[in-house]
């Protein structure tokens, strides 16, 4: 199932007439399945509107959105159930972790596809083998508070893929690690990336990890701006 995600001249205006701020002025780019490309910017180019409308958070004004083949905007929605789409389409991966602290590891990662439908046994053996992909399987049966920061995110990693979705979203998540660790999640990123043939969106303005992306989606002003890197 290789789909990837491609958007057209997404514009997205917040209110209207004098007081309309376009923060999106006609962005467009296309992630293939098993890559991940970094989404940098100025502070106010658009970055995080231009993640909310991917992530479904927002609808944008005017524009195309596909995952795979499958139109999902055209200058509106084209999906009638919003919350399926971000549950089962897209992979979301935050800052910090939150993790729900009274569930375990393994449920924290699993409940997401219980709440597709997944029988809860079957869940929870998708999680496990997500825990052992990320190296944290020896913490399957721990609590998120008991775990160090890096081992919580590689639990919101796994979570982010239970449901295998075509297009994963990250928001800043290496700015609060030091740079072995931050290499070390994008590295990670990557291998799940390839392996479970996700298009990953890392929004990011860490210094540390930028050079690492061979594909980068630079935004100012609301227009994007594809960079390739040697
Ligand atoms: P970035 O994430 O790159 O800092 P944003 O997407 O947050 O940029 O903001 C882009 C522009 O849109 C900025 O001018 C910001 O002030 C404006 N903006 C963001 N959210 C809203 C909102 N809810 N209402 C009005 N303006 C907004």
């Amino acid at each position: 199932m290789a789909e990837g995600i491609r958007i057209e001249n997404i514009v997205k205006t917040y209110g209207s007439g004098d007081t309309a701020v376009h923060a999106l002025r006609g962005s467009s780019m296309q992630v293939e399945a098993g890559e991940v490309v970094g989404l940098i910017g100025p502070s106010g180019s658009g970055k995080s509107t231009l993640l909310k409308c991917l992530g479904a958070v927002i609808e944008p004004t005017s524009g195309r959105m596909f995952i795979g083949d499958r139109m999902i905007y055209d200058d509106k929605w084209l999906v009638k159930d919003l919350r399926a789409l971000r549950r089962d389409l897209i992979g979301f991966i935050f800052q910090a972790p939150y993790l729900i602290p009274f569930l375990d590891v393994t449920d924290n990662v699993a409940i997401l596809s219980m709440l597709a439908g997944t029988p809860n046994n079957k869940a929870r053996g998708l999680a496990r083998d997500l825990l052992d992909a990320l190296d944290v399987g020896h913490r399957a049966a721990a609590m998120p508070s008991q775990l160090s920061g890096g081992e919580q995110q590689r639990v919101a990693i796994a979570r982010a893929l239970i449901n295998r979705p075509p297009v994963i979203l990250a928001d800043e998540p290496t700015a609060p690690l030091d740079g072995e660790r931050a290499l070390a999640v994008v590295k990670l990123l990557d291998e799940m990336a390839q392996q479970y043939e996700t298009a990953i969106i890392v929004v990011t303005h860490d210094e540390k990890i930028i050079p690492t992306f061979r594909r980068l989606y630079n935004i100012r002003d609301g227009v994007t701006h594809e960079e390739i890197q040697g």
